[in-house]
């Protein structure tokens, strides 16, 4: 597959590529782009919907490209509940399981942002593509970006960015929501470590070669023993058993992981030994970001496949879209998800700028899993009996919108996290 991946074939399907050195050199702030937009005192205030130039290309480009690459395969691998590896190997060719490392390891070398403009625009398409996609570049890559020694990062992050799908386990049967609970132990023999336990719901674990597994060196001192090891793909006594039959998403694998005396180099801790449950924490909070990008793109998609036959459609010699009864709802539909929308990109600019994003992060995934849920029901509705039928696609982002109130952390989690931080912010 690298073979594939040459300089050439780089220029010619990463159009962004070409302006990256003179996008870095400006600003990225995208106040920058706005000059009618001046405030009082010259102080810019763009609106939150504003992109950089490099943002812009992307954007329009993963339009373009998962219309033409993504959408032809959708409804079969739905059916047949299967990632085409075609899909896989066009987003690692268009520099999109890259998209925040640097150009030093194959990566696109772009920002936060540009990934959420990505992850959103896949899920118009595909929500289950845009999860490989999202769970990639917020988790795994960014783990290894910001923890590997050098050594880890020259071996697996040219590789995550080029043809290397990463899984990341934490779940376990007895511990979802309590992830912190977890099982999975790893016994330090010498300079290796055996690692005993099962993984449940883990993501692209079909297709992944490399697996961050949070796994207690210590259960004694409870989650202060949970470390984070990198596994490949073909480590003895690992196992990747049969994915889930699922209700949506399902063109997502989404594995058990069973670890029978897997032996593991030391050198394939990532970060600090105990360090394990920090980083989860840290890396789900971005994380979240990703799922509401993933959850305002799924709306839209729906929407968007929709209003075109609402407009269309007679009856009682009437367009649908004209009775009122029908352009109250869709306007009010089409008012949650710009809200979902901005919520997202507040938080993902708030992360960017190194300020406090946690609750805004929580209120994005939580709201955008709100407004998919209403969004793919109100537009089955509007379509009558073809939106109930698999000759549409309404009914496959109705099925997968339901994930968006359960995986990196339920509806529930991100409530308690929200008051949590409320409650403090009251304290004094
Ligand atoms: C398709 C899919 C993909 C996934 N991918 C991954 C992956 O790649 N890696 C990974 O590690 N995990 C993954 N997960 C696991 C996912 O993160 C968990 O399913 C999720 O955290 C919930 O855990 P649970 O299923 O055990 O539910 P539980 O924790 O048992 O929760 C059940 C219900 O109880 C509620 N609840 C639990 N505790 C509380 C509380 N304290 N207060 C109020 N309500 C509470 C929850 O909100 C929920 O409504 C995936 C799951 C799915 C379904």
């Amino acid at each position: 597959m690298l073979g594939l991946l040459g300089q050439s074939c780089r220029q010619i399907s990463r159009p962004w590529g070409a302006s990256r050195a003179a996008w870095r050199s400006r600003s990225t702030n995208p106040a920058a782009d706005v000059s009618s937009d001046q405030a009082a005192g010259g102080v810019s205030f763009p609106p939150l919907q504003t992109y950089s130039e490099e943002e812009s290309m992307m954007r329009e480009a993963v339009k373009k490209y998962a219309q033409e690459r993504i959408a032809p395969f959708v409804s079969k691998m739905d059916e047949n509940s299967t990632m085409d590896e075609e899909v896989i190997k066009s987003l690692f060719e268009q520099g999109l399981m890259g998209i925040e490392i640097d150009p030093e390891y194959n990566g696109t070398g772009s920002t936060f942002f540009a990934s959420i403009l990505v992850i959103e625009e896949l899920a118009k398409v595909d929500p289950s593509v845009a999860v490989l996609c999202d769970i990639q570049n917020t988790l795994i890559n960014t783990l290894f970006a910001e923890l590997g020694t050098t050594a880890q990062k020259e071996q697996y992050l040219s590789r995550l960015t080029t043809d290397m799908v990463g899984s990341f386990c934490l779940s376990e049967a007895e511990s979802g929501s309590d992830a912190f609970s977890l099982k999975t132990r790893a016994d330090k023999h010498k300079d290796y470590y055996i690692i005993n336990g099962s993984k449940l719901w883990i993501s692209n674990a079909e297709h992944a070669g490399v697996f961050l597994v949070m796994a207690n060196v210590d259960p004694s001192s409870g989650y202060k023993g949970i470390t984070c090891f990198i596994v490949d793909r073909d480590t003895e006594g690992l196992e990747i058993c049969k994915k889930e039959n699922k209700l949506g998403l399902r063109a997502s694998s989404t594995c058990p992981l069973n670890f029978d005396n897997v032996k593991v180099p030391e050198k394939n801790i990532l970060g600090q030994i105990g360090q394990g449950y920090k980083y989860a924490i840290g890396m789900l909070n971005g994380g979240r970001i990703g799922i509401a990008a993933q959850m305002v793109g799924l709306a839209q998609g729906c929407f968007d496949n929709t209003i075109p036959y609402t407009r269309q459609r007679v009856q009682f010699g009437k367009r649908l879209f004209d009775f009122q009864g029908m352009q109250h709802q869709i306007a009010h539909v089409a008012t949650q998800i710009e809200a979902g929308r901005l919520l997202t990109y507040n938080a993902a600019r708030l992360k960017e700028a190194g300020r406090p994003f946690i609750k805004e992060a929580c209120m994005a995934k939580y709201f955008t899993a709100e407004v998919a849920t209403l969004t793919t029901s109100k537009c089955i509705e509007w379509m009558g009996g073809v939106g109930f039928t698999k000759d549409y696609p309404i009914e496959k982002y109705y099925r997968d919108c339901k994930i968006g109130t359960i995986y990196e952390g339920t509806t529930n989690v991100q409530l308690s996290t929200m008051a949590k931080l409320i409650d403090k912010e009251y304290d004094s």
